[in-house]
């Protein structure tokens, strides 16, 4: 049974701006937990993270060198050392005191001159160019001012900013939970990786890339399984799933074939139906609803290229949708090297290997074809149109990894 339908049967297909919208609208944001600094990077920030004091909170020297009063003439006789953590004396006026990098600047010192620009003999400190005033200091609060907001709620943190989180001395933040997620599979083809295959069979593929993507995006997987194609099986299967998960993604089994059971179990269990078939080529069997629980479940095609169109245009924006992030897809925009086809009613996503704003064509234009598409790290855009973009077209493409 194929999941592809030639483009012009008159089927209602809903743009995919359209279908993020009602997947946005109709998930309820998780709630927020107290996350700590090594568990950050991944998470999306809760509320505002506000800089409890001035960060450098004293000012200090940004080189290693000497500190002093620039409306004092040089030479100048050394009079102290100062190490980064030490808390020092005021500076004796008319004297240099040797600094390093961190230092805290002393009270009457308003200069450092680096350790290369000075000439040091018997612990007297000669310029060798003029000083001005706030040379090399790094004053307090010029990274941030107390009271400043560092962090905005639903950025998503990457190991960087889990990292200024330490560095305003906090130890934990507040976050959004991060969206439990079920994957099933379905088909009695379907023999998992590892396991000889019968004619007829395949070795199932689509957990680990569901899986992977939506770990990448910040989601906890509860668990994989695979779903046998009848309806009391694919009931059960996603009733259990409903129950632990906040999202629920399947694969295969939601077109019309006798095998293919997704869309009645859902509507037998009371999944509300938000949308079926997107305008996408590949990927346009997309199945979703909410559950009565408010669990988000979606029904990608089996084919694997397919899937990979619906998990990267809708479901990643519904994770960020569910942990408050912007659930605007992250495009980057990049040239095509050779010419390709639009389609008139549906937007074309195809993987593509993008290397120095180029996009290049893996020859993997059909859904099945995994092994092809391997090398792809961007899900080009092709925007909908009854022509051909010239090789040197500029299209958004969605990053893979
Ligand atoms: P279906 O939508 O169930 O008709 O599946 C469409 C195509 O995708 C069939 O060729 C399936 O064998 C294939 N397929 C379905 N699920 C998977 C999977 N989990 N891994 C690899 N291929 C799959
Ligand atoms: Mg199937």
């Amino acid at each position: 049974m194929t999941t592809e339908l030639p483009a012009d049967l008159p089927h209602h297909r809903t743009p995919v701006e359209e279908a993020r919208a009602l997947i946005v609208r109709a998930v309820t944001p998780l709630p927020i937990e107290q996350v700590a600094l090594r568990e950050l990077a991944g998470r999306v920030v809760g509320a505002p993270v506000i800089a409890p004091h001035d960060l450098p909170r004293h000012a200090n020297s940004a080189m290693d060198g000497f500190a002093i009063d620039s409306s004092t003439p040089s030479p100048w006789p050394l009079s102290a050392h100062i190490l980064a953590g030490d808390d020092p004396a005021p500076l004796t006026p008319g004297t240099a005191a040797a600094i390093a990098t961190g230092g805290v600047v002393p009270d009457g010192a308003d200069a450092v001159i680096p350790l290369e620009r000075v000439l040091e003999e018997r612990d007297v400190i000669t310029a060798l160019a003029p000083v001005e005033a706030g040379a090399h200091i790094r004053p307090a609060g010029a990274d941030a001012r107390a009271g400043d907001v560092v962090l905005e709620r639903g950025l998503r943190l990457s190991p960087l900013a889990a990292s200024a989180v330490s560095g305003l001395g906090l130890t934990h933040i507040p976050c959004a939970r991060r969206p439990r997620v079920v994957v099933l599979t379905t088909g009695d083809e379907l023999v998992a990786p590892g396991e000889p295959l019968r004619r007829g069979q395949i070795h199932e593929s689509n957990s680990v890339l569901v899986a992977s993507t939506l770990a990448a995006a910040g989601c906890e997987i509860v668990r994989t399984g695979g779903v046998a194609d009848t309806g009391e099986a694919t009931r059960r299967a996603f009733a259990d799933a409903i129950a632990d998960a906040d999202l629920v993604v399947s694969t295969g089994g939601v077109s019309v074939g006798p095998r293919d059971h997704v869309k009645p179990a859902l509507r037998a269990l009371g999944v509300e139906e938000l949308f079926w078939r997107i305008a996408t080529q590949p990927g346009q069997p997309v199945w979703c609803g909410t559950a009565p629980s408010g669990t988000l479940v979606a029904g990608l095609p089996g084919n694997p290229l397919s899937a990979l169109v619906g998990l990267h245009l809708l479901l990643i924006p519904a994770v960020r949708a569910l942990t408050g992030a912007s659930p605007e897809p992250q495009t980057v925009r990049a040239e095509l090297t050779a010419p390709i086809g639009q389609l008139p009613a549906r937007l074309r996503a195809i993987p593509m290997r993008l290397a120095d704003g180029r996009l290049e064509q893996l020859g993997a234009s059909l859904s099945h074809q995994l092994a092809r598409a391997a090398q792809a790290n961007a899900l080009a855009l092709i925007p909908t149109g009854d022509g051909e973009l010239a090789a040197g077209t500029v299209v958004d493409a969605v990053p893979l990894d």
